[in-house]
């Protein structure tokens, strides 16, 4: 399939990246990777007249710690975030991102505002409770993750504004686990769980629970987390809280799943999780 005429240009700066979306309208796209929005052109699901490519601009890649997190330059590729184990939940997830090719040049940045919520990194950025920064024509603005994913697709960041910025807390002392299905080894998730356990000696401190692909966009599995803060960590306690995962969640129909068979994933996916996060597996 070949995608519609389009003007393209790459400019060196930030500033004259911005200007150039911004001047090009509605119909005018970033360009990062290009492994989400080059299919669509493909498939004509997206026109755009004009793609401004990121890739020249420089400070948009690489990771570094600063105080108690880390900050990932928005042109980070998956493959980097996948070899950067003291990323933890964050490095696991991105390596079960489809295959080497993609994951050399997705982006976290790419994927965070594609806003795909059957994508591994939203739900992950939700319960690490990260953040991103945007920057545009009028300044620098953050939205925490809660508050980036809108709808299907849509997420907070505005036409002419580029995410520059992942922030990611550090998270030191917290069991993860990440747990992925899908009918092809590489494809995307049917259904993932990912969860966090801050452990104090047995008990579970506190604990955070992600779903991806049970809804329009990532969401925390609220009552499962609830049921199992302040509990002892054993393998009961898990189950039970476990069963709670899909809760208040109304999971869309694909082609590869109806919703009741995705909420059992949940709960499945959601028990083993728990399991690896808290060190019992
Ligand atoms: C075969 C295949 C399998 C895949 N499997 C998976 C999978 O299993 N799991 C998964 O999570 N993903 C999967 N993906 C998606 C992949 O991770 C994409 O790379 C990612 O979702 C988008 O990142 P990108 O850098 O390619 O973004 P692009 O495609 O370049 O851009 C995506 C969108 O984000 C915008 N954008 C990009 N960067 C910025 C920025 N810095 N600031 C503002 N806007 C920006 C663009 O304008 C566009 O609207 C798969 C893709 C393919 C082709």
């Amino acid at each position: 399939m070949i995608p519609a005429e389009f003007d393209y240009v790459a400019p060196d700066t930030l500033e004259d990246a911005i200007k150039a979306v911004s001047d090009g309208g509605e119909d005018a796209k970033l360009l990062a990777g290009g492994h989400s929005l080059i299919p669509l052109m493909k498939l004509r699901l997206a026109t755009p007249s004009l793609l401004v490519d990121l890739r020249k601009v420089p400070g948009l890649h690489g990771i570094q710690r600063e105080n108690g997190s880390w900050r990932i330059g928005a042109l980070t590729a998956h493959t980097e975030l996948e070899h950067s184990p003291e990323l933890g939940l964050l490095s696991v997830a991105a390596g079960t991102i489809a295959d080497p090719q993609v994951r050399n040049r997705g982006t976290i940045g790419g994927s965070l505002v594609h806003g795909d919520p059957a994508s591994d990194l939203p739900a992950v950025l939700l319960i690490i409770e990260g953040g991103v920064t945007l920057t545009g024509a009028s300044g620098q603005r953050t939205v925490e993750a809660a508050d980036l994913f809108r709808d299907y697709l849509e997420t907070a960041v505005e036409h002419g504004e580029v995410l520059t910025e992942v922030r990611v807390p550090t998270l030191e002392g917290w069991g993860f686990g990440y747990q992925k299905f899908n009918r092809r080894s590489e494809d995307w998730a049917m259904v993932a769980v990912s969860a966090v356990v801050k452990k104090s000696g047995d008990t579970a401190e506190d604990v955070r629970i992600g779903l991806t692909n049970m809804g329009s966009v990532p969401l925390r599995a609220s009552a499962a987390e609830e049921a199992l803060r302040g509990q002892p960590l054993t393998a009961e306690t898990i189950a039970s809280a476990a069963e709670q995962a899909a809760e208040g969640t109304d999971p869309p129909a694909d082609l590869n799943a109806s919703p009741d068979y995705k909420r059992h994933l949940a709960r499945v996916l959601c028990r083993r999780a728990l399991t690896e996060a808290a060190g019992l597996s």
